[in-house]
C-alpha cells in the first residue's frame, strides 16, 4: 500500500517536471492504472554513492560519493541471472536501439537530478536506484515502480537505511521506515 501511493506520487512529480511515465490514476489503496507499455528488457541502475553490488564488485566503501553519477544495466531475464549488460551489447543483441538508449539514458540522468534535490529537501539521500523503462505509442517512458523497495535512500543525518536494505540485511523496523518515508514525502 505504501509502495503504491509513494511510486504514484513520485512519477506525478516528475510527469510536473516533464519525464514522461507510465501513471494514470490511483484506482484505490493497491491498484492503479496505468499505460499498457512494452517494458525494455533492462534494469536500468542510476549510483550516486557506492553500495552494496557496486561496493563489491569495484571495493569501494559503501557510501563513497562518486564523482558523477554512474549507469549501468542488467538485462532482465531470469534464466540468465538478470546479467550486467553494456550499451553496445544492448544494441548488439536488439534489446534497444542506440536513439531509445540514449533516451533512456538522458531520462535516468533528469530522474536522477530531479529525485535527489526532492529527497534531499525532506532530509533524504538518495544514495541509488534502479528503474525500468517501457514503450508506448512508440515513445520511451517511465514505468514499473519507484519506491523503498527500487531505491537506496538513507536519513541525510544518522545515515539510518530507510529502504529494502532493512529488509535484506535484517535490520528490522521495515515498515516503520516505510512510513516514515511517506511522511517526510508529503511533509512539503
Ligand atoms: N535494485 C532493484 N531490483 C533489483 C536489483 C537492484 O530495485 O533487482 C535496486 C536496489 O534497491 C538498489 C539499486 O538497484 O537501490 C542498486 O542495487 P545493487 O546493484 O547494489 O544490488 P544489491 O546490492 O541490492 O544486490
Amino acid at each position: 500500500v505504501v509502495n503504491n501511493r509513494m511510486s504514484n506520487y513520485l512519477m506525478q512529480k516528475l510527469e510536473e517536471q516533464g519525464v514522461p511515465t507510465h501513471y494514470v490514476e490511483e484506482c484505490n489503496e493497491r491498484d492503479t492504472l496505468v499505460k499498457k507499455v512494452e517494458i525494455v528488457p533492462l534494469e536500468v541502475i542510476i549510483r550516486n554513492k557506492a553500495c552494496g553490488s557496486f561496493s563489491k564488485r569495484y571495493g569501494v566503501a559503501e557510501g563513497t560519493e562518486l564523482s558523477i553519477p554512474t549507469i549501468e544495466f542488467s538485462y532482465k531475464n531470469d534464466a540468465l541471472g538478470d546479467p550486467m549488460i553494456n550499451d553496445m551489447q544492448i544494441t548488439a543483441i536488439g534489446i534497444a536501439t542506440i536513439q531509445e538508449l540514449k533516451t533512456i539514458t538522458e531520462s535516468a540522468l533528469k530522474i536522477n537530478e530531479l529525485m535527489k534535490k526532492f529527497f534531499i529537501e525532506r532530509d533524504i539521500i538518495l544514495v541509488d536506484f534502479k528503474i525500468e523503462f517501457g514503450k508506448y505509442q512508440n515513445k520511451i517512458i517511465l514505468a514499473d515502480e519507484v519506491s523503498p523497495d527500487t531505491c537506496r535512500l538513507w536519513d541525510a543525518n544518522t545515515k539510518q537505511k530507510l529502504d529494502k536494505d532493512r529488509f535484506r540485511r535484517d535490520l528490522g523496523g521495515v515498515e516503520e521506515a516505510y512510513e516514515e518515508v511517506w511522511k517526510r514525502i508529503i511533509s512539503k
